[in-house]
């Protein structure tokens, strides 16, 4: 791929350069005569300190504070720094936390002071814009959505029939009441409570299996970062059911402060790493990365990767499978992998990560075990290790030992041993990337076979500081897609490495069995067993409100899910989903009453953006209360939240694990967990007094940021040496490990996955395609459905829905920019904008917008009933790759 490098010739630089002199001549002329003292100008807030610029002297404005707490925008855990008008609590600002590492390029060194941070963010020694962070769009518009008239900040309960859009408001105590004891609660017949359902007689008894009746209570959330430890201690360990579908964040992060060559696959910058985008900016700018988005789409925030150190690659949708494995072929053919990383078969100290690229795994057909590693015991050894490591053969003299005592291990490995065939990862791999030529892949995804080529070439040229980072999801082979792209990181040994992909920080033990408290195990824990209502997540309630496995009594929706974003699933479930005979009770925590929340009998209002509390375990992202949420209060004076609403209706039914003594300390001493703080303060002081130590939090830094609100109850819910110090991790938002020393132990990375069959236990192609096998153009052939669907989320949610389409095919049809089209899937239709892009491959169209729940979905012709198209590996709804067409409404 050849990069413009070359494009800011001399004139067009000097022309740059004059236009920027002209248009800030006036801010430095202030600069130098120092009458750059705060004149904010039009409605723009007074700024919150003034910074002598020659002396460095802070003056804070006290009628302000400014904060750090954790944006729950999305699931990446970045941090907001808020600027707080004190008198009425109105926020008037939110940007990046620059203690932050995402969203901080270089961040400020945890040590420095809230009151050094003022002077450092200034133009004192003009470091002021070095530290400034950077917050995404959507991030940047939490405070607007949270002032939003059209929030719910009351208890509701629906008035006439469900879904008819009617709602009176009452208190959280009668709402708990109501859905801990049931009764006739809308006047259709009794509905059974909370406490009926937790019940350990089984739901069936001619099927034990299935677990106790307590299963029949579900909770469908969202990956809003930091809140799940408490659900989690409510629905699992309290409860006792197994039906607890949410995720918190990602897994892993790509180091672009540090890499060299960054490759975004299947969704574009905007979409993937939004939090990462000014390093990635400043890397360009720099000369020191250069990065290519593969992608149908080229996002919003990629317009610019035509310029300087960056390339689109257009892909077809669900071809990002094809791309990698064609890339995998290339390196491997020509010996560009890591081989001194590949060949390291065991943790090493002083090592980030290693792989499984060198473990032997039985190949031997119709052997019981085919497709699981070769273990010690197989060879007849006593295993002194407890887990039965896996066996390589040792590089050294070709003999089979435990891959725990082996230094290096033999790469390529095809042997007989005792008539057993086995074989090691990367032989299989190399097998599974050469069952097509390289010319075949690149025309699945169609490119040509150069290109792919030059991308594997490029990728490979960085040593470890280069890293695929995989975009994607919604495709009907996602999930093999990022398998094989993370496995590109892998042939490069660039996990954890610095200018690699990250894995997830564990370096501070937050809701868990930490230094000060033990979050994890209580007295009375339960653990949830049987079978859970569905295995693929999406189905969820479509098989429940089959009744299959089992019917489920209770349901909390928490956050969006599943309807909104999930193309066809309103149309398939709203019937059945609005008919309580199928599922009696439906309580939404939520802070708007639309989309899935429409369908609930209760609403639960809850804390929004900095109004909330929360631990990101990614990147130990603190979240507090920076302002006090717009909610209606509880008769004991709390905000109405998710959390209130969890530990009222814990103490109605006197649930293990909540109450006042509760959480135990690490003498086994025992604490209440009756308010948010008691959870969220307890697990602070975990990350606090983890090793090293963290410096206290001074009254200065206290009225700074804040805290002195806080102060009340940081004093009433900790011990006299805690609070300080878990206020000085609020000051800063959060304790922020260094990315490359973030992980505690090195890790196992996977070339080879022993639960899948072999040789699909590595990546290997498979189509788009249905539950049996069938491919998507049988039913769909292109001549009737020549457009793949791909939705686009925008970063900052736009009125209505656009429909982007490349010109040439909208000059095809007679399209232009503006006009109202019709989209039409096999399953669905809507209509939107069209607009027109050269940024997106010829045959695709892209619905963009924040909520596409009522577009165009697809169910699996080869199943039956109301059976979604899914990923069969994930159980993810497909959302992209929808064979589709359009045309003028
Ligand atoms: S990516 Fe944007 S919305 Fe998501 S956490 Fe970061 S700033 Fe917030």
């Amino acid at each position: 791929m050849a990069f413009r490098r070359s494009l800011l010739k001399a004139g067009a630089a000097g022309a740059g350069l004059a236009a920027f002199a002209a248009g800030t001549a006036e801010t430095g002329r202030r600069l130098v005569s120092g009458l750059a003292a705060p004149r904010p100008a039009g409605r723009a807030p007074a700024p919150e300190a003034v910074v002598d610029p020659l002396t460095g002297e802070v003056t804070p404005n006290p009628e302000q504070y400014v904060a750090q707490t954790l944006c729950q925008g999305c699931g990446a855990g970045c941090g907001l720094r808020v600027r707080v008008e004190r008198a009425t609590g109105r926020v008037l600002r939110v940007g990046g936390n620059p203690w932050h590492p995402l969203v901080a390029d270089p961040p400020l060194p945890d040590a420095t002071t809230p009151r050094e941070a003022l002077r450092l963010l200034s133009r004192h020694h003009e470091t002021g814009l070095t530290y400034r962070a950077t917050l995404c769009g959507r991030g940047a518009a939490l405070p607007a959505q949270a002032a939003d008239p059209g929030r719910v900040l009351t208890p509701l309960k629906r008035v006439g029939p469900r879904h008819a859009g009617r709602w009176q408001a009452i208190s959280l105590e009668q709402l708990i009441r109501e859905v801990v004891e049931g009764g006739d609660l809308f006047g259709e017949g009794p509905v059974a409570g909370l406490r009926a359902l937790r019940d350990d007689a089984p739901i069936d008894p001619a099927r034990p299996h299935l677990g106790p009746r307590a299963n029949q209570f579900a909770w469908l959330g969202t990956a809003e970062p930091g809140r799940l430890g408490l659900v989690r201690r409510f629905v699992r360990q309290g409860f006792g059911s197994v039906n607890l579908l949410a995720t918190d964040t990602s897994p892993s992060w790509p180091d672009i402060g540090q890499a060299a060559y960054v490759i975004v696959c299947g969704g574009g910058t905007g979409d993937s790493f939004r939090p990462m985008l000014r390093r990635l900016a400043a890397g360009r700018a720099t000369g020191r990365l250069d990065y290519v988005v593969a992608a149908p789409v080229l996002g919003t925030f990629d317009n610019a990767a035509a310029g300087a150190h960056a390339g689109w690659l257009p892909i077809r949708p669900g071809t990002e499978l094809a791309l990698a494995l064609g890339m995998i072929g290339c390196i491997i053919a020509q010996g560009r992998y890591d081989a001194e990383y590949l060949s390291r078969p065991h943790a090493a100290a002083g090592t980030a990560s290693f792989s499984n690229a060198t473990h032997l795994v039985i190949c031997e057909p119709g052997h019981p075990r085919e497709g699981s590693f070769l273990r010690a015991s197989d060879l007849g050894h006593t295993a002194a290790d407890e887990d039965d490591p896996c066996v390589v053969e040792d590089a050294a003299d070709g003999t089979l030992r435990p891959a725990t005592v082996v230094p290096r291990a033999a790469l390529f490995v095809d042997r007989r041993v005792g008539g057993l065939r086995i074989r090691s990862s990367l032989d299989l791999l190399r097998e599974s990337t050469q069952a097509q030529p390289l010319a075949a892949f690149a025309a699945i995804c169609g490119v040509p076979a150069e290109a792919l080529a030059a991308l594997a070439r490029d990728f490979t040229s960085h040593g470890r500081r280069a890293v695929m980072v995989p975009g994607i999801s919604g495709t009907a082979n996602g999930s093999l897609a990022t398998f094989a792209l993370m496995t590109l990181n892998t042939l490069i040994g660039n996990i954890g490495s610095p200018g690699g992909m990250l894995p997830d920080g564990d370096a501070f033990p937050a809701e868990a069995a930490g230094p000060r408290y033990d979050l994890a195990t209580f007295p009375g824990m339960r653990v949830a067993s049987g079978v859970v209502s569905s295995a693929v997540p999406a189905e969820w309630l479509a098989a429940s409100l089959q009744g299959t496995p089992y019917p489920l009594g209770a349901l909390v929706l928490w956050g969006a899910p599943p309807l909104d974003g999930t193309p066809g699933l309103r149309a398939a479930l709203a019937r059945d989903l609005a008919d309580p005979k199928k599922l009696p009770l439906i309580v939404a925590i939520d802070r708007f009453a639309d989309g899935s929340s429409a369908f609930a009998d209760y609403i639960v209002p809850d804390s929004m953006g900095p109004e909330s509390w929360g631990w990101a375990a990614r990147t130990h992202t603190a979240g507090w209360p920076v302002v006090s949420p717009r909610t209606a209060t509880s008769a004991d004076g709390a905000p109405v939240t998710l959390e209130s609403f969890l530990i009222g209706c814990a103490k109605a039914l006197g649930l293990p694990g909540f109450g006042t003594a509760a959480i135990r300390d690490a003498a086994g001493a025992a604490y209440p967990l009756v308010r948010a703080a008691d959870w969220y303060l307890r697990a602070g002081a975990n990350i606090a007094f983890a090793a090293p130590s963290v410096p206290d939090a001074g009254d200065d830094d206290l009225w700074l940021t804040g805290l002195d609100r806080l102060r009340p109850e940081l004093e009433a819910t900790l011990k006299p040496g805690e609070w300080r110090k878990v206020a000085g991790v609020l000051a800063r938002g959060g304790r922020f490990a260094d990315p490359g020393t973030a992980t505690a132990v090195p890790r196992q990375v996977n070339i080879c996955h022993e639960n899948l069959t072999c040789p699909a236990g590595v990546p290997r192609w498979v189509p788009p395609s249905f539950a049996d096998g069938t491919a998507l153009q049988v039913p769909y052939p292109p001549a009737q459905w020549p457009f793949l669907l791909v939705s686009q989320q925008d970063p900052v949610p736009a009125a209505g829905r656009t429909v982007l389409l490349h010109q040439d095919d909208a000059a095809r049809l007679g399209l232009g920019s503006g006009d109202t089209v019709l989209v039409e899937t096999p399953d669905g239709r809507m209509t939107g904008t069209a607009v027109l892009r050269a940024g997106i491959m010829r045959g695709v169209i892209a619905l963009a917008g924040d909520d596409l729940s009522p577009g165009p979905g697809l169910r699996d012709p080869t199943r039956t009933g109301e059976s979604l198209w899914v990923d069969p590996a994930s159980g993810s709804v497909v959302r992209q790759g929808l064979p589709a067409r359009v045309m003028r409404a």
